[in-house]
């Protein structure tokens, strides 16, 4: 690696940087911390393209920290449905709330202060320290983590290779601009030294990268072998009446927390929970959904009957995009939609 890594690569960015809504151009003084955390919270596990309208969203109907912390929690919920990663978006909310009530509506500035909150992670601190704050943090996200292992042909695979993969991330982050420096490094990874076909001829640090100089640089970083995800099923419930479908709520804790859902039980090895009431329930499709840890198939039941059989939520069926669901009973209750003529009703 040449030692002005950090300089080529600043270098770069000031002519290369993604125009993105939640920055400052480079250079510039520190954007506003709250839509730094907001964006980051929102870009965990999540790709750029999919959070702008989701973060246009939010910062229009909650444009302050303030806002965020006073806002009704079953709205905010049906505002972050379909973003996935659902408790991200309760400790939205939690962390909104500390940040007002402890910290007198300011972000902390330092990684220390933002860990304490709540959803702020190690690399999350790191990046509103730097990018917000201009503190020197070392920031390793995916990007990152793919343009160091191939700068220095990090052969060992991770996830153990990380605590390396760190120390060399420090090595080569500079003590100015650590925010431009953070992403940039990210803007490379993702426009230049992508997972296929990294353009290493248009890379500013290609003459320092070992594993151009090997030629092999999508061996890098070095994967560990591909684990089958456990397979779990489920049930849900489409209960029609009168033009509406029942909806209940999931509790707090656990997946899709606090969100909208059609009636079922927990999933499990097998497909089993008690349907809302007695009933002729026909099966009108599965859902397939691939979650972080398992992947789910969600057989989807249903009956119509008149006249508000039970007491509920009763959603009217021609407004359920408007429910906030999740994307997994977004596509149950497509399903579910088409129920009427596929039961031949
Ligand atoms: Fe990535 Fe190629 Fe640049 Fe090395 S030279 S950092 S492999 S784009």
């Amino acid at each position: 690696m040449p030692v002005d890594a950090a300089h080529a690569l600043l270098a770069w960015y000031d002519a290369h940087a993604r125009a993105l809504p939640w920055r400052a151009p480079p250079g510039t003084s520190a954007p506003d911390p709250y839509r730094v955390w907001l964006s980051e919270i929102m870009l965990q596990q999540t790709t750029v393209a999919a959070v702008g309208p989701y973060f246009a969203k939010f910062t229009r109907a909650w444009p302050t920290v303030a806002d965020l912390a006073a806002a009704d929690e079953a709205e905010l919920m049906a505002a972050w449905a379909g973003l996935g990663y659902y408790a991200r978006a309760r400790n939205l909310i939690a962390c909104a709330r500390a940040v007002m009530a402890d910290h007198g509506g300011r972000f902390p500035d330092s990684e220390e202060g933002l860990r304490a909150l709540p959803g702020i992670g190690a690399y999350t601190a790191a990046a509103i320290a730097a990018i917000a704050f201009g503190r020197r943090a070392v920031v390793v996200d995916a990007n990152v983590e793919r343009v160091v292992t191939r700068l220095f042909a990090c052969g060992e695979p991770l996830p153990n290779a990380r605590p390396r993969i760190r120390e060399l991330t420090d090595s080569i982050t500079p003590d100015a601009r650590a925010g431009d420096f953070a992403q940039a490094m990210m803007d490379l990874g993702a426009t230049v030294c992508t997972v296929r076909n990294p353009r290493c001829g248009s890379c500013p640090l290609g003459a320092g990268c070992e594993a151009r100089a090997e030629g092999n640089a999508e061996a890098y970083p070095v994967k560990p072998p591909r684990k089958a995800k456990p397979r779990r099923k489920g049930i849900a419930y489409w209960l029609e009446s009168d033009g509406a479908v029942l909806l209940v709520r999931r509790p707090g804790k656990g997946m899709l927390g606090g969100m909208r859902a059609l009636p079922g039980g927990a999933w499990g090895d097998a497909a089993d929970a008690t349907p809302p009431l007695d009933a002729d329930w026909r099966p009108i499709g599965t859902v397939e959904h691939v979650f972080t840890h398992f992947a789910l198939s969600l057989d989807v039941m249903a009956t119509h009957l008149p006249g508000r059989p039970i007491e509920g939520e009763w959603w009217p069926v021609d407004r359920i995009g408007e429910a906030g669901l999740p994307t997994l009973y977004a596509r149950a209750a497509t399903l579910g939609r088409a129920s009427q003529e596929m039961l031949a009703l």
